[in-house]
């Protein structure tokens, strides 16, 4: 009966800090090994000591002496930098590795783990996104299994569970549709980003908070269920469900549909995650069908909502295409959150990338580097103009 222990890339963030919650009331079942962070020195200094981490990494290199300084005595390492992250998750003492950083910078780390034989709980979509095809296939020739985080993507695998031989004929992504369902390209010109960090239903950080604000939350996730589940693109499909109880639906060539409900709360597909293929029992707060009685359902906008277009046609295109939708996303949300440009402005970008980043039809791993800094940089230089 050993423990499963874990390293956490992004402990301090909504995911990294609701799975130490878990693990606090599992600490029969796992242990702490890594924790990492971007630059919040302090919160990963405490969730340290907390959970008695053999390592840290901080990301920001003005942080680590005094980080150093304050876990030393303690008996845990402190690494400092981007290659510190690629690195410590090849510790021997590791069995699984919760990616919850937000963005590219998944993609090594990622990928050293799985080239380490960890088994992966994957919360960074984005790393999908960008390099589905090659995760997937390292993960196969390593015997490596994905557990997915997201909720949908939870909510599928668990649908799937006894299902190994039967084909899946296509999935349904539910949707909230965000804080702005309903509004039209009109209405959704002078958004602003306060309006669109208020989430009907999720807490999250703010990147994913505005990607579900824009859709391209749900593009994202239509991408990372094909590489997660091996579906041809006309196997997936969205619909919008506001109040989020059902979380996805796979539908089987029978027929028959299951689907996975429960209320929104991201313990849940996390603790799925670490724990599999046990459930664990827990005390999360249960649904009461009496507080919901009506389940709504609605076509997604495809034409107020254009990413959810760009994010299909990526997909189509293959190659590094996605790669490319990642990263000018990823400038368009810092962009708009800084308040440089609009919300509208976001999708313009994304499609001018799209059309104007060099294509390559069968990238390697060093091409989605090279990929990711072209996009940035065509990305930055298009800001002022828009
Ligand atoms: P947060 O912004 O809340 O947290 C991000 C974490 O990653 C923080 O620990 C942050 O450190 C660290 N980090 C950020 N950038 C870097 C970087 N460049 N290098 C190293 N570390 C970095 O994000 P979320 O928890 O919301 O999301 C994490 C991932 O999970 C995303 O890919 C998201 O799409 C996915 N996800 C999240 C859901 C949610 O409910 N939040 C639901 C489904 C998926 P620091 O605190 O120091 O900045
Ligand atoms: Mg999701």
């Amino acid at each position: 009966n050993q423990k499963k222990h874990i390293a956490i890339l992004g402990s301090t963030g909504s995911i990294g800090t609701q799975a130490l919650e878990v693990i606090a009331a599992n600490s029969d079942r796992f242990q702490v090994e890594v924790l990492t962070a971007h630059s919040n020195a302090d919160l990963l200094a405490e969730q340290a000591l907390k959970f008695k981490a053999n390592a840290v990494v901080i990301h920001d290199e003005s942080k680590y002496k005094a980080l150093k300084d304050r876990l030393f005595d303690e008996g845990i390492k402190v690494f400092c930098g981007r290659d510190a992250l690629a690195e410590v998750v090849e510790m021997e003492t590791i069995d699984l590795v919760l990616t919850a950083l937000v963005g590219f910078a998944g993609l090594k780390p990622t990928m050293r783990a799985i080239a380490a034989g960890k088994q992966i709980a994957l919360a960074n979509k984005e790393t999908l996104v960008v390099a589905g095809e090659l995760i997937t296939k390292a993960a196969r020739e390593k015997g490596v299994n994905i557990y997915p985080v997201d909720s949908e993507h939870s909510a599928i695998f668990q649908c799937l569970s006894g299902e190994f031989h039967n084909p899946i004929e296509k999935i349904y992504l539910t949707a909230s549709g965000g804080p702005f369902r309903g509004m039209s390209l009109q209405d959704l010109k002078s958004v602003t980003p306060a309006q669109a960090l208020k989430h009907p239903n999720w807490d999250m950080g703010a990147k994913i908070t505005i990607d579900s604000a824009s859709m391209m939350n749900k593009g994202l996730e239509v991408i990372e269920a094909k590489w997660l589940f091996g579906l041809k693109p006309e196997q997936i499909d969205i619909v919008v469900h506001p109040q989020s109880i059902i979380h996805s639906i796979v539908q089987f060539e029978d027929g028959s549909m299951k689907a996975q409900m429960g209320l929104p709360d991201m313990k849940l597909p996390i603790q799925y995650a670490l724990g599999y293929p046990e459930r664990i029992k827990s005390d999360f707060p249960r649904f009461d069908f009496m507080k919901y009685p009506q389940l709504t359902f609605e076509k997604p906008d495809y034409k107020a909502f254009r990413n959810l277009q760009f994010a299909f046609d990526a997909m189509q295109k293959g190659g590094n295409a996605p790669c490319v939708l990642n990263a000018a996303n990823e400038i368009a949300v810092k962009e708009f959150l800084a308040g440089n440009i609009g919300f509208l402005a976001m999708s313009d970008l994304i499609e001018d990338c799209l059309q104007n980043v060099t294509y390559i039809a069968q990238p390697r791993l060093e091409n989605y580097f090279e990929t990711d800094s072209e996009t940035r940089a065509y990305a930055s230089s298009k800001i002022s103009s828009l």
